[in-house]
């Protein structure tokens, strides 16, 4: 969270400097960041974006902030729903830095297409993929293969648009995660097979392909997933997760191949198992 956004008191007659941690941004004038720096929230010192709400003294809070206060956290008096539609209109026509700005975005953008553009930013920080692991690292969409490939050395990764995606003894007792890397049209996708066991002993596997990527990106890809054996087939195809949607909750909801070991021993070769795995542009 930004916290100091608020510049600091300009001496009369001195031309004020623009606020700190809002730079000149490539495309704005000095008058947007001035005023850009007027948009700022009482309570948490982010934007104040349309609909803007205002106390019945005309300080501002922000849509988030808004819900979970009664009062005003200047002056203490009651929030109600005044709107400050004129600085609505200001609002609609000025440049706003994405919010991750200080992460390196040098985006500037209307309001209405602030929200959009940070979810798919490339400066987000994004939380470690692997599953399995409690892993705490984050960092930005690039950092993410490279942090798997150095700190998660066991992910292996095999090149092209169809590869074998092969477990190795699955029927080791537990719950146990299979994880590796595929890449192919210039971008890597995560592959995971998890195997959950439950309190009377019932074992389940889950396999899902997830892109190291946004959910657009993601969007133009589909995967399939194939267990052959011998005169039985079993086949799973979907558009891969994105980086934000995490496997866990694909895998909560079933929405992804699942089988139980009777199915997996049906395809199974000395405990292991191999999953065929096609990527798809579509
Ligand atoms: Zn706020
Ligand atoms: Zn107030
Ligand atoms: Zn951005
Ligand atoms: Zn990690």
């Amino acid at each position: 969270m930004e916290m100091s956004r608020r510049a600091a008191p300009t001496p009369p007659g001195a031309s004020p400097s623009p606020p700190k941690k809002v730079p000149a941004l490539a495309g704005t004038t000095a008058t947007n960041n001035e005023l850009m720096s007027l948009f700022e929230c009482e309570e948490c010192f982010d934007f104040v974006l349309p609909p803007i709400f205002q106390c019945q003294r005309g300080h501002l809070v922000c849509g988030s902030c808004r819900p979970k206060l009664t009062r005003c956290p200047i002056c203490l008096s009651q929030l109600g729903s005044f709107r400050n539609l004129a600085l609505e209109k200001v609002g609609d026509s000025l440049l706003f830095p994405c919010k991750y700005a200080s992460s390196g975005c040098e985006e500037t953008l209307r309001h209405t297409a602030k929200a959009d553009h940070e979810d798919l930013c490339k400066f987000r920080p994004y939380p470690c993929p692997c599953p399995g692991t409690s892993c705490k690292w984050q960092g930005s969409l690039d950092t993410v293969t490279p942090h798997l490939m150095h700190h998660h050395e066991t992910i292996i990764t095999l090149e092209g648009e169809k590869v074998v995606f092969l477990a190795t003894q699955i029927n080791l007792p537990g719950a146990i995660d299979w994880v590796m890397l595929q890449s192919c049209f210039g971008f890597d996708f995560l592959l995971v097979l998890e195997k959950q066991e439950n309190d009377d002993g019932h074992q389940q596997f889950f396999a899902i392909a997830q892109l190291i990527g946004t959910r657009k990106q993601a969007e133009n890809f589909a995967y399939r997933f194939e267990l052959n054996g011998d005169r039985r087939r079993l086949a799973w195809e979907a558009t891969p997760r994105a980086i934000d949607e995490k496997i866990a909750t694909a895998i909560g909801k079933r929405d992804c191949l699942v089988f139980n070991t009777s199915t997996a021993q049906l395809f199974a070769e000395n405990d292991n198992l191999g999953i065929n795995v096609t990527i798809f542009m579509c």
